[in-house]
């Protein structure tokens, strides 16, 4: 029999709250964390967005601080949790308030690009847990509306998101701001040498405990790849749009400039969207996941760091518009649809050089994916290419990106491409 939630030693607060959300079952994360947690042991918990991380790390800190007498102070928050992404730290606010619902307790959120006078209020009135983005929080410790030496509870989460977006030496900056003797939590979904380097800076005799995603999520998604030119790739996505199936659509690409590029084309051509990526103002990224999610606009471009934590129902479609050189990026992409246990279809543009992205992705999901030959920007070559290794696959796709499209005769590609046949079979090389 699974472990329900009422079986685990939570107070009644939040037995209740749990209650009202309608979670009855805890996530292997959360069965296996909050124990832990509870116990006073430091964590390393390998996992990513979507596994319940959130609750797992949220629901013990609640209990803690309400086992210990109230020491709620200004300026001094009892528990950090440190995240990289705005979007993150609202959705841990929006649980820290959802979870603590019947605690008296307060919590507060602090991000950059937006004004700091409500956050500054917020702090001076004191909170118990405060989830903070890495600048602000330096910020508002610099001008003295901040202290972190009553922290008892210290939690870094998405520390390789951190590292990817060069926040690393803003956490080393912090780190010794924290009080000496305090309870750490770290999670990471990856764990590169530089973040396992930090992670033993930080944790004392942690227990470390690892989950992957659901694979039932992947299986229940219809994967497929479409093999396109470089140059094709708007016009298969313009095409592939006319089909008022794909009703609402992610589509993921790596660079943030490229995003306005691939939103400007889709409005040219009268199908609304928006971009959320981290050059675009707070307001701005608010505004399009709120019209995103209520259908105001039928395609949201994003890149893979906006994107984290996202959590918004009724996606129709995920279109890799590039695929990740991450598998695991691949695989947190595709999980945006499907949710709540409903089928979701995934299609991935695929060129030569990307065909090595493929093969990996393909390796760690243990599937094969699905070739989708029928549409007017089938590109033969690509199919038919052979698989290079990931490096050189790498430091192509990068070279393309780095120089400038040529005006005439269409971009510079590597030897390998070609025209379209419309008589060979594709063959997956
Ligand atoms: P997270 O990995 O924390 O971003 O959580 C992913 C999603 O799962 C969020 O929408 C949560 O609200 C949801 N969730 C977290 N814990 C549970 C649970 N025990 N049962 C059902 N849904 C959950």
């Amino acid at each position: 029999m699974a472990l329900k939630f009422t079986d685990m030693d939570l107070i009644a607060p939040l037995q209740q709250a749990l209650q009202a959300t309608g979670y009855t079952t805890p996530t292997p994360i959360q069965e296996q964390a909050i124990p832990v947690i509870l116990s006073g042991q430091d964590l390393l918990g390998i996992a990513q967005t979507g596994t319940g991380k959130t609750a797992a790390f949220c629901l013990p800190i609640i209990q803690i601080l309400h086992g210990r007498p109230l020491r709620r102070e200004p300026r001094c928050p009892r528990a950090l949790i440190l995240t990289p992404t705005r979007e993150l730290a609202i959705q841990i606010h929006k649980s820290l308030v959802t979870y603590g619902h019947f605690v008296p307790q307060k919590y507060a959120v602090i991000f950059g690009g937006v004004g700091q006078g409500n956050q500054v209020r917020d702090l001076a009135q004191g909170t118990d847990v405060l989830v903070a983005t890495p600048g602000r929080l330096l910020d508002l410790i610099q001008q003295k509306y901040l202290r972190l030496d009553k922290v008892e509870i210290f939690v870094l989460d998405e520390a390789d998101r951190m590292l990817d977006m060069g926040f690393l030496r803003d956490i080393k900056k912090i780190l010794p701001l924290l009080h000496g003797r305090r309870h750490n939590l770290f999670f990471s979904a990856t764990m590169p040498s530089e973040i396992q380097g930090l992670s033993s800076s930080i944790l004392k005799n942690p227990a470390k405990i690892e989950v992957t995603p659901p694979a039932t999520t992947v299986e229940k998604i219809a994967q497929t790849v479409m093999f396109v030119e470089k140059k094709e790739k708007l016009n298969l996505l313009v095409h592939l749009l006319k089909d008022h199936d794909l009703n609402k659509v992610i589509v993921f690409v790596e660079m943030k400039f490229f995003a306005n590029k691939v939103v400007e084309k889709l409005q040219a051509n009268g199908i609304s969207a928006a971009a959320i990526h981290g050059n675009k103002s707070q307001g701005a990224r608010q505004r399009a996941l709120e019209d995103f999610s209520l259908d105001r606009t039928r395609v949201l471009v994003a890149t893979d760091i906006a994107s984290r934590g996202i959590d918004i129902d009724g996606i129709s479609h995920v279109i890799n518009f590039e695929l990740p050189n991450v598998a695991e990026n691949y695989v947190h992409r595709i999980g945006r649809t499907a949710r709540a246990g409903s089928v979701g279809d995934a299609i991935s543009f695929c060129t030569s050089e990307e065909k090595s992205y493929l093969a990996n992705i393909e390796k760690v999901t243990k599937q094969q994916i699905a070739v989708n030959v029928d549409h007017p920007y089938h590109s033969e070559s690509a199919a038919r290419s052979s698989v290079m290794s990931v490096g050189k696959a790498k430091a192509q796709i990068e070279g393309q990106r780095r120089s400038p499209p040529a005006r005439r005769g269409g971009p510079r590609r590597p030897s390998g491409g070609g025209n379209r046949s419309r008589f060979s079979r594709p063959s997956r090389g």
